[in-house]
Formats: C-alpha cells, structure tokens, sequence
C-alpha cells in the first residue's frame, strides 16, 4: 500500500535523502565508518558540517555578515535563548498569531532581565489572520519584534512582513523555512528547528546577524551565541548525524531548483487542496485567504465525530499523520518540501469520496 505522511513534524523527507544515507550508511566516502562514528573533529566531518552551511547560505543568499549556527534544544530552546542573549534589560516585542508565538511569548516572560510586550495579537478571531502592525507601534529602543512566519498548527502565515523600523526582526522560521522567499536581510535572526523542512530532529538552525551577538558572556557556554558562533557550532559534539542528513536534504532541494523550485512546488500542491476545500460543502479552513500556509493546512467538516471518521478512514487508506494537532481536532496536511504532490492528489479524490457517502445535506 501507498503511504502517504502528512506529519507537521518530524515529517516526511526526500526519498532520493533516505536512499543515500542508506547506501552510505556503513561506509561514508571510502571511511569504512559510518557518518555517525566520525569524530566531529574530524577532516571528513568538517567536510560535511562546512558544505552544509554552504549549501544554506547558497539556497537562502546568506550573507557573510550573518552566522550559521547548528544547536540543539529545539525550536523551543530558542523561544528561551533568544530573549537571554538579545534582549537583557531590554524590551521584547512580540506579535501573537498563535499556538507557537504564545509558547515564544510565555517562555520569554520567564527569562531574568526581560521585559515581554505583545504588541498585536490576532486571538479575537482564534489565530485566523495576521494582526496588522504599524512602525509607529514599534518601541525603536526595543530589542528585538518577534514573529512565527508560519504558524503550523493554525496554519497561518503572513503574507508581508511588519514594518519595524530600526528594530531587528527575530523569526520563527521552524515551519515554513525554505518555503518561501524571504530575504534574510529584513531579518536579524531566523531559527528553526530541522525537523519540518530541513532535516530529522536533533539540529536547530539558527541564523544570526553579527552585531546581535552578545557582547557579553552568558552564564551558560551552551546558551551563549556568541560563544557557539565563535566555535562554529563546534563547542561541544554537535548532533552530527542530523546535521549530515539536512546537508543531504540541501543538496536535494537545490537540485529541485533551489527555494524559488520548492516554492513552486508547494505553491501547486496547496493550492490543490485549498481549491478542493473551498469548492466542498463539508470541509472548510477557517483561515483569511492571504494568510492561508502553503506548508500546513488544516481543515475540519464541523462535526466532531465526523472529522473522527474521517481520520479513522484515511489512516486505514494509507494517509498517515493526517489528525489535526490536539490541541486543535479536526485534520491538517502537512505538505512540506519533500511532500509529492501525488499524495494531495491522492488526498483530494479521498475527501471528495468521503464527502459524497457522508456528506449528506449540509
Ligand atoms: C515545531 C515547532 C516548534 C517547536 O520545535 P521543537 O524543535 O520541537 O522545539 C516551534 N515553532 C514552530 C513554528 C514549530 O512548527
């Protein structure tokens, strides 16, 4: 059977990747060893880590006045780290479009030395639109405006990016990096954990601009960007497997054509499913049209107990990981870079099978 993964996370990723981590999985580059027992000091390793970053800064124009950095921890220890290396005794700006900016924002507020604003919010509507941000509502003394490009359980992105005058733009880039054109330059920070778009877990991507490093020491060596940008993210053992499969994944995308290719691609295969939603009587997105993710879109029919059957039937028809997050119900497709637009296919024709056995007079 065909199985398609919609997962939000660790995802599907590029079957070409799988194969050539297999084939070179017990003998890298004539090592006789594996990728896995390298030391990270050595020769071959450093090969792999530096064509990583390379790759990276190829794909999204990095420019040299940016740092790469390959941490651990997790998107999530960044909503920590961030605050603590930029903002101390400073004011953090944030913009609240929903479950992952709330997790940024309440991490935050728990860091010595930091003061959080949210300075818009969408939660009047549920996390269905981008709130609109002006520069005058931007404090030019504040560290830093925070937002999450793409929210990935609502599924909302936006579609230009808030006006913040002097004051560095810090992204939450974990669900849609790589998928969309983005110049890094509107930005001071981008991070991302690897396991959406760019990789297995294990390696958050952290790109950062020179002058924000912290100029002084954290308490913590780990924590402090300016000590792992000085070590080039080799202060201590990097997650060196994972690191290797995101260089694999590098190569991948920018043999599809690089961003503007993969862009393309998920443009198609989003717009195949959200046209299909939008022509349903029973499915339906909640979010406003230009808002809409490419990466993450999820969909519900209204009634509980009829998402649940529909979960239940796509799982046995060989769609995986296609329950919406539970915090949420209802469905959500993932279709990230590596996702083959066969399965949205595949995916459209399911629902509008289901749709015409249930569907019923709604
Ligand atoms: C998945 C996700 C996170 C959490 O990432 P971890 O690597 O699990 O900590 C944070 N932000 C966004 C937007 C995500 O999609």
């Amino acid at each position: 059977m065909i199985v398609y993964n919609f997962s939000a996370g660790p995802a599907v990723l590029p079957k070409e990747v799988l194969q050539k981590a297999q084939a070179e999985f017990l003998n890298y580059a004539g090592s006789e060893m594996s990728v896995m027992e390298l030391s990270h000091r050595s020769s071959l390793y450093d090969q792999i880590i530096k064509e990583a970053e390379h790759l990276l800064r190829e794909l999204m124009a990095i420019p040299d006045n940016y740092h790469v950095l390959f941490l651990q921890g997790g998107a999530s220890l960044q909503f920590s780290i961030i605050p603590l290396n930029l903002a101390q005794g400073k004011k953090a700006l944030y913009i609240n479009t929903g479950a992952w900016s709330k997790k940024a924002i309440s991490a935050a507020e728990q860091v010595p030395g930091v003061e959080v604003e949210v300075i818009a919010t969408s939660e009047d509507q549920n996390f269905t639109y981008v709130p609109e941000v002006t520069v005058d509502q931007i404090d030019q003394e504040a560290a830093y405006v925070h937002i999450t490009t793409n929210e990935t359980i609502g599924g909302v992105t936006y579609d230009k990016l808030p006006q913040t005058g002097e004051v560095p733009l810090v992204a939450d880039m974990s669900s849609n990096i790589l998928a969309n054109d983005f110049k890094v330059t509107d930005f001071g920070l981008i991070y991302a954990g690897a396991q959406k778009n760019l990789g297995p877990s294990g390696v958050t991507l952290v790109i950062i601009r020179d002058d924000l490093l912290n100029k002084e020491p954290i308490f913590a060596p780990m924590l402090d960007f300016a000590l792992q940008a000085k070590n080039r993210s080799l202060y201590n053992t990097p997650p060196t497997y994972a690191i290797y499969i995101m260089k694999l994944v590098l190569e991948w995308v920018k043999a599809q054509g690089g961003v503007q290719g993969m862009i393309e691609k998920d443009q198609a295969k989003a717009q195949l499913l959200y046209q299909a939603i939008d022509r349903s009587k029973l499915f339906s997105n909640p979010v406003a049209i230009n808002n809409r993710s490419i990466t993450n879109i999820p969909f519900v029919t209204g009634d509980e107990k009829l998402d649940q059957l529909f979960n239940k039937e796509a799982l046995v028809a060989g769609f995986q990981n296609l329950k919406g997050h539970r915090s949420v119900g209802g469905m959500r497709a993932s279709l990230y870079n590596a996702f083959p637009y066969e399965g949205v296919e595949a995916l459209v024709d399911f629902m509008q099978a289901f749709e015409q056995k249930y569907g019923g007079e709604k």
